[in-house]
């Protein structure tokens, strides 16, 4: 056994969970903070949604899911799984290869259950401020709350070694820029607050974006509503055939939104809308973090960061898990949780503070060298194999060699492939066993 340190966790969905078994694993001493009553995070559904539906309203209740009721898993489970606990099929469960939202939440409940996880985590805490109190011991403060009553909140400090923000990335949204959009008369909501299509029967409805919950969004309302009208970058939309939907349309982004009703986009086309839905992504979040402005999010870039986890002046003491996206999350999460967990007790070195400043350095010119915007920053769009490997290195785990061509970009291209209906139509099990194969 290595250094054991007394480590907060911050959320106990999948990177708060695989994060708190590899600390336990190292030895370390963890407790979790969690607002919700569950485990689970994003995958938690949640009826209720935000008072203010676009999420502009910095007072407004949060609710952190942003799942709809029929979501199911753009991911086979198989890369949902971890190492050494398969996301298996189960006589009782949901054996989809893309399963729906339950069966993801089922998977993280046994989880957490099978490691012991549930006693580490102190359910309907939410964590106010996260602040450095001595640089030379590195001692944490976490303040955490907790709902007395309807109205009544009691707080506690509680100081700390370490600590690990895994608070989840799909839950502040980022909303579409268009003059008129403030006072255009209509129902305008983020996809953050879309659950099920009612209450879009005989409406005309604009969805901006063409990602998944955009053309997932389009599918489901499609046969309700009058039309829908599609606004996007680009000219190509690889996720749904719009042929195959007589009432829908693609359309340039919005030029601007007018107090008639009527929304403009760039194309010259005009539509008289009754919603709008902002299909257009999220925002890191970090309110509660307190570091005298050495980490700060610029733009969605969380930084600086060496790879993507810890800031070089406050590692390894404070660490972010579960940042990327473009990726195949679970196993990035896994990855990072492992290598932290490892850094923590001492036994896998990191490079000197200076060499890492410079690392996340030439990170950032090689990405404006790309012309990468630093909204990009932790996307893994370009080189995850690469990343997965070089973390799996750092820990000494020896992952299968396909795992370099397994990743997200390869399931979007099975997807377009597949068309649509690719979550019952691809074999993904063959898909798999053929790369592996080759090997
Ligand atoms: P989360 O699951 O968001 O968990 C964060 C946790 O932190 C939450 O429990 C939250 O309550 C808690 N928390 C936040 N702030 C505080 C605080 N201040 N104090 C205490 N607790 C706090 N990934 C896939 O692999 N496959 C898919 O098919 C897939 N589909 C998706 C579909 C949608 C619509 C969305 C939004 C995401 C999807 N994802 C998918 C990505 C998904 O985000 C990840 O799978 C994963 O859930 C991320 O886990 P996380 O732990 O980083 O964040």
């Amino acid at each position: 056994m290595g250094q054991s340190y007394n480590v907060a966790v911050i959320g106990a969905g999948t990177a708060g969970l695989v994060t708190a078994r590899e600390l336990q694993r190292e030895g370390h001493r963890v407790t979790v903070f969690e607002k919700a009553n569950q485990v689970g995070g994003t995958w938690l559904y949640d009826s209720l949604v935000e008072s203010d539906l676009l999420g502009l309203d910095p007072n407004r209740e949060i609710v952190h899911s942003s799942l709809y009721k029929s979501l199911r898993t753009n991911l086979p489970r198989q890369v949902m799984s971890f190492l050494d606990y398969p996301f298996v099929k189960r006589e009782s469960g949901d054996t989809r290869p893309f399963p729906g939202h339950e069966e993801v939440l089922r998977f993280l409940q046994d989880f957490a259950r099978d490691f012991g996880l549930m006693e580490l985590v102190r359910f309907g805490h939410e964590v106010i401020r996260v602040e450095l109190v001595d640089e030379v011991s590195h001692e944490w403060v976490v303040e955490s709350r907790t709902r007395e009553t309807e109205s009544r909140w009691e707080s506690k400090e509680e100081v700390f070694e370490a600590v690990v923000i895994c608070n989840g990335k799909n839950t502040e949204p980022k909303v579409a820029e268009f003059p008129g959009r403030d006072t255009w008369p209509g129902l305008q909501m983020h996809s953050h607050n879309y659950r099920t299509p009612e209450q879009f029967e005989n409406k005309i409805v604009v969805l901006i974006g063409n990602g998944p919950s955009a053309t997932d969004i389009l599918r489901e309302i499609s046969p309700l509503a009058k039309q829908v009208h599609l606004a996007f970058r680009g000219s190509d939309i690889k996720l749904i055939n719009l042929k195959n939907y007589d009432n829908a349309w693609p359309h340039s982004p919005i030029e601007c939104a007018h107090e008639d009703g009527k929304v403009v986009f760039q194309d010259g086309s005009i539509v008289e809308a009754d919603v709008i839905i902002h299909c257009t992504g999220y925002k890191f979040h970090l309110p509660f973090l307190k570091s005298n402005g050495i980490v700060t999010v610029d733009d969605n870039r969380v930084g600086p960061l060496y790879k993507h986890i810890f800031p070089p002046s406050l590692a390894p003491w404070l660490s972010f898990v579960g940042l990327n996206y473009r990726a195949l999350v679970f196993r990035v999460i896994e990855l990072q949780a492992i290598w932290v967990a490892k850094v923590l007790s001492g036994k896998v070195k990191l490079p000197t503070q200076e060499a890492m400043a410079a690392s996340v350095e030439e990170f950032y010119e090689q990405m404006e060298k790309a012309g990468w915007p630093k909204y990009h920053t932790h996307s893994l769009q370009n080189d995850e194999g690469e990343y997965a490997s070089w973390l799996a290195a750092q820990s000494d785990i020896r992952p299968p060699k396909s795992w370099e061509e397994i990743t997200f970009f390869s399931f979007v291209k099975g997807i377009f492939g597949h068309g649509e209906n690719f979550r019952d139509t691809w074999d993904v099990d063959k898909w798999i066993q053929e790369i592996e194969s080759s090997d």
